[in-house]
């Protein structure tokens, strides 16, 4: 760890010797800006993951290295069987664990409250109670989190920095897969015989609540199963972020 990447002290700030993370680790690997991570926040960095296909590569990174990072879902209890079963089988292969994090209200008890199958009427609003709301709740008891975004995901993630404010959540946001491609992650994944979602080889390469997530033919975008028919591309939990940092030269792994 050097010292360029830690934060000075406002009581010897010295502004020639302060380097934004950010620029540092533009072109480091992810797991090395998960180690600096660990190692700059402590037991206040925590990962929310989805269990994607990015989300599984950086727990196995996070698996493999024994780094010490906090891990949790949000378990909206509309996922996929295949994804509780990845779950589990995440858990097993690594020794490790991911803990679940719960909206207010079960599926039931919002229905009762805004009548049946909210997502197919207000998405959105089904999207705050079951996904951001918990998350807001959660990420209050941290510093900084990781996510497994990629630019090339969708046009609101294309600015996205290795680390960011994240104004939306009042933390930092750490994003060490952002330079990566869709191939990248492939090659990761069966390099290592990572555990992923059986889902991806039946025609969905982006998984989310099962009652909004369709197949994509092959000619679609990865992302055009999500919410199809509706104008919502996003959970809300990832707003696009306002940047400085030309990140037009960061170079295509493959
Ligand atoms: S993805 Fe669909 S079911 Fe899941 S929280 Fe959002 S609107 Fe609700």
């Amino acid at each position: 760890m050097t010292d360029t990447l830690t934060r000075p002290d406002t009581a010897n700030f010295d502004p020639a010797a302060f380097i934004d993370p950010a620029q540092a680790l533009e072109k480091a690997t992810p797991l090395k800006i998960l180690k600096w991570a660990a190692d700059h926040y402590g037991s206040r960095l925590t990962f929310a993951t989805g269990f994607g296909a990015e989300g599984c590569v950086l727990i196995d990174l996070i698996g493999r290295h024994q780094l010490p990072i906090d891990m949790f879902t949000l378990d909206t209890g509309l996922l996929f069987p295949e994804t509780y079963d990845l779950w589990e089988r995440l858990e097993s292969r690594y020794g490790l664990k991911i803990r679940r994090v719960s909206p207010e209200q079960t599926v039931e008890e919002q229905a009762a409250e805004h009548g049946p199958e909210l997502w197919a009427r207000e998405p959105d609003l089904c999207c705050a109670k079951r996904k951001v709301s918990p998350l807001k709740g959660q990420l209050a008891g941290f510093d900084a989190w990781i996510t497994a975004i990629r630019r090339d995901q969708t046009t609101a993630r294309a600015n996205a920095l290795v680390v960011e404010p994240d104004a939306k959540f009042g933390l930092e946001k750490i994003n060490p897969l952002v330079r990566w491609t869709k191939k990248d992650v492939w090659r990761h994944l069966l390099r290592h015989e990572v555990p992923y979602n059986p889902l991806h080889d039946q025609g969905y390469p982006s998984i989310g609540c099962l009652p909004c997530t369709s197949r994509v033919a092959a000619e679609e975008d990865d992302r055009a199963g999500r919410w199809r028919g509706a104008s919502k591309t996003e959970c809300g939990l990832h707003a696009s972020p306002p940047t400085s940092t030309d990140t037009s030269s960061a170079p295509t792994a493959v």
